[in-house]
């Protein structure tokens, strides 16, 4: 028999698997609401402006291709950290900020996930919110850490369960470590507000919680890379010593790029230091230093000041589209189409995504009927929806749901 006859056939990957259906479907009027990444006015993938700049310039610098150090491009990360933890963050300006790049928002977390199993004295326990990103669960089981769920979404209000949150984080181990999107939760579109973080982080004291920060969408949501650091900026400020994921995917579009960052706050430059040696120890046998483009780009971006405004405004302008696209669907559905139901979420919700409440025979009928496709679970992503799909999509939820 062959080595590998015993192997059993693995489920495929719920998200990309939606895409596949799509793809395969040959209606014109088709539309993929599946995968998280931004498109524009004409449903096609967005290069920034801000990006291509950074390209242009990079390519004229002529640089090598020599391998980065471990942690990667050191004036990228500490343009990083100061975009998360902002410019007068203390810790920043104490020199007490351990920082790597990673392979995206997914093998900072898989770094932070290791870590954490390593060195982190006190638990091995991480909760998750319920639901989450669908790849959480598996990254941090595989780092070795045990997975629990703390209440997150209501499905009656299709808004936050706060009152099941609070319960949930009181109720943990003390020393457990908490999982927290900064901003733009992945996948309902559901965040707490800022008199909400503020309790969250009160409880986390009282329970002596780790919070790990998962930062997929800064700038994303709000559209202000200021206001979607809120949480982290605050946790940090009220003296809580976090862990922290970055990506550069969605905000700079740099998705195939995977370029992200891990980061802790420790007490002391020293501290830093060990702590900094042990995320080598952590990574070099993983991949032993990270890719240097997306870097270079990022860096190029962060630390320009011509550049860092466009990107800035570009971002905004990704955000706004996604938000102008929440209102009309709002309002084809609620007054126009008279569609039954509460609608209401689809506005409120914020980042790429919205949790829409469609059932699964829901959406097997929008994407067997209407070839309209998306998660199982009701999922959108918004940034699929333009002013020349927006109306049949409506149409076809409309119909869906009678
Ligand atoms: N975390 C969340 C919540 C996400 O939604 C994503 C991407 O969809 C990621 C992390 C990681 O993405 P990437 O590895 O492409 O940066």
């Amino acid at each position: 028999a062959s080595t590998w006859s015993a192997v059993p056939a693995g489920p495929p990957d719920p998200i990309l698997g939606v895409t596949e259906a799509f793809k395969a479907d040959k209606d014109p009027r088709k539309i993929n609401l599946g995968v998280g990444a931004y498109r524009d006015e004409n449903g096609k993938p967005y290069v920034l402006p801000s990006v291509k700049k950074a390209e242009e310039l990079i390519t004229a610098a002529k640089g090598d291709k020599e391998y980065l150090p471990i942690t990667g491009l050191s004036d990228y990360t500490k343009l990083a950290a100061k975009l998360a933890y902002g410019p007068d963050s203390k810790p920043l300006h104490e020199n007490r900020i351990a920082i790597t790049q990673s392979i995206s928002g997914t093998g900072a977390l898989r770094i932070g996930g290791a870590f954490l199993a390593r060195h982190y004295p006190h638990s091995k326990v991480i909760y998750l919110p319920k639901p989450s990103w669908g790849n959480h669960t598996p990254i941090f089981r595989d780092s070795g850490l045990e997975v629990r769920g703390y209440r997150y979404f209501d499905k009656e209000t299709v808004g936050l369960d706060f009152a099941g949150l609070k319960e949930d984080l009181l109720a943990a181990p003390e020393k457990a470590i908490v999982l927290l999107h900064a901003c733009a939760h992945n996948p309902t579109g559901i965040d707490p507000t800022a008199e909400q973080w503020k309790e969250i982080s009160d409880i986390v004291k009282e329970k002596q919680l780790f919070p790990f920060f998962d930062m997929a969408y800064q700038g994303f949501a709000s559209g202000s890379t200021t206001k979607d650091a809120f949480a982290v900026r605050h946790f940090v400020e009220q003296g809580h010593q976090i862990a922290l994921s970055q990506s550069f995917a969605k905000n700079m579009g740099l998705y195939g790029e995977r370029v992200g960052a891990f980061s802790l706050t420790t007490e002391s430059p020293e501290e830093k230091a060990r702590v900094d040696s042990q995320l080598k120890i952590v990574i070099r046998p993983m991949y032993s230093n990270p890719p240097i483009h997306g870097a270079r780009i990022a860096g190029t971006i962060l630390g320009s000041s011509e550049l860092y405004p466009q990107w800035e405004a570009e971002v905004k302008g990704m955000a706004d589209r996604i938000i102008s696209m929440r209102d009309s669907l709002y309002n084809s559905l609620t007054h126009n189409l008279k569609t039954p139901g509460e609608w209401g979420h689809i506005k409120s919700q914020i980042g790429m995504f919205s949790f829409t409440g469609l059932t699964p025979p829901q959406t097997k009928a929008l994407a067997e009927k209407a070839h309209v496709y998306m998660t199982a679970d009701g999922r959108i992503s918004m940034a699929g929806l333009n002013s020349g799909n927006i109306d049949y999509f409506a149409e076809s939820v409309n119909k869906a749901v009678r």
